[in-house]
C-alpha cells in the first residue's frame, strides 16, 4: 500500500499542469536539455525560414510562468522570447504591478517564428493549428520541468492551448482557473495585440494587463 502512495505520488510530481489537449510524450531532460534539443527540432516546417529556435527563458524554480504566443522578428534575431516593442510593454506592465520580471519565467506557445517576406520587412503569421500541436510538447515539458504555481497566458493562442477552444479571452480574461491541484492560471491581453490597438481601447487593455499582473502578484503573496 505505501509503494501504491509513494508510486501515486511519483506519477503527480512526474506530470505537468495538463494542456487543454493531451501531449503524448514529454521530452525528457533539465530545462537546459530541453533548451539545446529544441534547436534541433523538426517536428513542423517553421524551423526552415526562422534564424532559431527561441526557448523559455528565466529561472527553473520561477513561482509564475508567463506565455505568449510564438517569438517575432526581434526574438527571432536574438533568440529570446519577449525582447521586442511588446516586450518592452510587457516590462513595463510587470514592474507597474509589482512583479519581478528577473524572477519569472518567460515562454512562448510556438518556438519558431513564422513570417512572409514582404521586400526586407518580415510580416507576422499566425502559426496554424497543427504547427501549435507540434509544438506542444516542449510548452508541456517546460511546465513539468518549472513546475509554477501561477501560470499566465499571454493572448487567446496560449489561452486556448491551456483552456480550450471554446475559450473567450474577451469574456474570461482575468479569471483564476486551476490547471490542477498545484497550478492556477488567469488569461489576459498579449502585449502585440496592445500595441496594435488604437486609443482610448488601448490604454484601458493596457490598464487591464497590469491589473491582471497585480492578482498573480497579490497571489504570490498570501
Ligand atoms: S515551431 Fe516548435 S514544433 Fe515547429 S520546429 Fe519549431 S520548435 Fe519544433
Amino acid at each position: 500500500m505505501r509503494d501504491y502512495a509513494a508510486a501515486m505520488a511519483r506519477r503527480v510530481a512526474d506530470a505537468p499542469p495538463p494542456l487543454a489537449k493531451p501531449v503524448d510524450e514529454i521530452p525528457d531532460g533539465s530545462l537546459a536539455a530541453l533548451r539545446r534539443r529544441a534547436r534541433g527540432c523538426r517536428r513542423c516546417p517553421l524551423w526552415r525560414d526562422a534564424t532559431q529556435t527561441v526557448f523559455g527563458a528565466g529561472p527553473g524554480d520561477a513561482q509564475v510562468m508567463l506565455i505568449g504566443e510564438q517569438p517575432g522578428s526581434q526574438e527571432d534575431l536574438e533568440g529570446r522570447p519577449f525582447v521586442g516593442p511588446a516586450g518592452r510593454l510587457l516590462r513595463d506592465a510587470l514592474a507597474e504591478a509589482g512583479l519581478d520580471a528577473d524572477r519569472l519565467y518567460l515562454t512562448n506557445t510556438v518556438k519558431h517564428f513564422k513570417f512572409e517576406p514582404r521586400g526586407k520587412v518580415r510580416l507576422h503569421r499566425r502559426a496554424n493549428a497543427a504547427e501549435q500541436t507540434a509544438c506542444r510538447p516542449w510548452l508541456a515539458a517546460e511546465l513539468l520541468r518549472v513546475r509554477p504555481a501561477l501560470v499566465v497566458a499571454l493572448g487567446a493562442m496560449a489561452a486556448q492551448t491551456l483552456f480550450g477552444h471554446a475559450f473567450r479571452l474577451t469574456a474570461e480574461r482575468g479569471r483564476w482557473r486551476a490547471l490542477d491541484a498545484r497550478t492556477q492560471a488567469l488569461a489576459t491581453w498579449h502585449p502585440s495585440a496592445i500595441l496594435r490597438m488604437r486609443a482610448p481601447q488601448r490604454d484601458e487593455a493596457r490598464a487591464q494587463l497590469v491589473a491582471d499582473l497585480a492578482r498573480a502578484a497579490d497571489r504570490l503573496r498570501r
